[in-house]
């Protein structure tokens, strides 16, 4: 078992983080934070995984403060700590906690996201803040107009290092490692999910022997979340038991996800229609609708979001209890990303999954990735006739390798979550992962993977 976990106090962080904890109630690391921050502190590089809610913002935050707080700057005017995230929601997210943390102190922070005013950004940036708060191509768009210098870098963190990739930033985090040459950096990698090649390539360029921490694996289960899996037949089916589940299930508010933009909008308008306060947020919006959707879902104006998987990183909304897939994930690790929409901080949560043919791909490669056998459920009355799809014959394929689905259809009650006979291996390259698809995530409507220039949207 692990040891009882130290308090906050025994870090020897800056007393006045300590008092900016006492005032958010926090006095007991959560495991990620107990083994990450002492890492950091020491001066060392890390590549830091853990399951969805389980507090990795604080555990860069707090180390990163502290070291600002008690060292000298490496330059009087570039940025000290840089901490780049995949969506401008989640960076907002991040900021927020940022000042939280900061508002005692002299330390100056700024947020630079895409879809902003560039020339308010440059004013910010004249200021001098010491920690910034990005999106990555917004970022590298100043390095470009020379609007900031990473010289004196001291820190680089990214939260969510693999979806960034994912996104296709991969040329911006290269810019940004090159500007922020100074050989005192400290760099950290963050997410739930970090095995990947790609993850890996990367992180041998950007971080200096790192240490790894990683608290259970990524495919591990989340146990404080309830997972139903149901087939479906077609679109008109998903939408019945898409209205059936927000009828009868008790949530206090439920995220929807969806594969395309104007899905969320149609869904939206339907379940409005029937009375349910009902939200839309898709990556194409503009960025002050962005921010007044995100204001009110927070504030628990709606009861039901309905998004992409532009929502499907980092965000901590605490009273999201339900999460829908309508249409499975392109990608295996966005699964475990979305549903890690709630279970949050050790609350319980509910994440229901809706298979249909198209989805079905999608489906078996969440199988692999959890290493799981998944069973479906059924609804009385909302069965379908869908029962999966059978592998094509394969001649020396191993005993009992039917398809599971045909196993667990018509099962009725909890899905059952048999473990495989026998492991299927982890996917540890993406030669079966989609790219993302048009409009499937991507942070602003950015070609995702491979994309050759910036737009200036971000
Ligand atoms: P992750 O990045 O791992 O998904 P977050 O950093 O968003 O998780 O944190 C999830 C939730 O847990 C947030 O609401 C956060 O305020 C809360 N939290 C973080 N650290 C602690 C702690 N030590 N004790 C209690 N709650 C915490
Ligand atoms: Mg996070």
């Amino acid at each position: 078992m692990a040891q009882q976990p130290e308090q906050f106090k025994d870090f020897g962080l800056d007393s006045r983080l300590l008092t900016a904890l006492d005032h958010m109630g926090f006095n007991t690391p959560t495991e990620i934070q107990d083994r990450a921050i002492p890492v950091i502190l020491t001066g060392h590089d890390l590549i830091a995984s853990s399951k969805t809610g389980s507090g990795k913002t604080l555990a860069f935050l707090l180390p990163a403060i502290h070291r600002l707080m008690k060292t000298r700057a490496l330059s009087k005017r570039d940025p000290r700590a840089l901490i780049l995230a995949p969506t401008r929601e989640l960076a907002k997210q991040v900021y927020v906690q940022l000042r939280s943390l900061t508002s005692g102190s002299s330390i100056n922070i700024a947020l630079v996201l895409g879809g902003e005013n560039f020339n308010d950004q440059i004013k910010a940036l004249r200021k001098e803040p010491h920690i910034i708060v990005a999106t990555p191509g917004r970022l590298a768009n100043h390095l470009d107009a020379r609007s900031l210098m990473l010289g004196g870098l001291e820190l680089l963190i990214m939260d969510e290092a693999d979806r960034m990739l994912d996104l296709g930033f991969a040329k911006e985090l290269n810019q940004i490692n090159e500007a922020a040459d100074h050989r005192r950096r400290q760099t950290l990698m963050f997410s739930a999910t970090l095995d990947h090649a790609e993850v890996n390539e990367m992180a041998d360029k950007l971080l200096k022997s790192p240490k790894r921490v990683a608290v259970g694996a990524a495919n591990a289960e989340h146990l404080d979340i309830e997972k139903r899996f149901y087939l479906c037949d077609h679109l008109d089916h998903k939408q019945a038991l898409l209205q059936h589940i927000l009828a009868t299930e008790s949530y206090q508010q439920a995220i929807i996800f969806t594969a395309t933009r104007p899905d969320t909008e149609r869904l939206a308008a339907l379940l409005q229609e029937q009375g349910l306060s009902t939200a839309a947020l898709s990556g194409d919006m503009s960025q002050a609708e962005r921010n007044r959707i995100m204001d009110s879902f927070s504030r628990g104006q709606q009861k039901v979001l309905i998004t992409t998987d532009v929502a499907s990183r980092g965000l901590d909304l605490l009273q999201v209890s339900l999460v829908v897939n309508f249409d499975m994930p392109k990608q295996a690790e966005e699964y475990v990303h979305r549903i890690g929409r709630t279970g949050r901080a050790g609350a319980k949560g509910t994440a229901m999954s809706l298979v249909g043919p198209k989805d079905w791909d999608a489906f078996k490669r969440v199988e692999r990735f959890l290493q799981q056998d998944i069973g479906f459920v059924t609804i009385e009355g909302l069965a379908g006739k869908f029962k999966g799809i059978k592998p094509a014959a394969r001649k020396f394929g191993p005993k009992g390798a039917a398809n599971p689905a045909a196993k667990g259809a018509g099962y009725k009650g909890k899905a059952s979550r048999k473990p495989a006979g026998k492991p299927v291996k982890a996917l540890k390259d993406r030669s079966d992962r989609l790219p993302t698809g048009t409009g499937l995530g991507s942070d602003d409507g950015m070609a995702p993977l491979k994309r050759k220039k910036p737009t200036s949207n971000d």
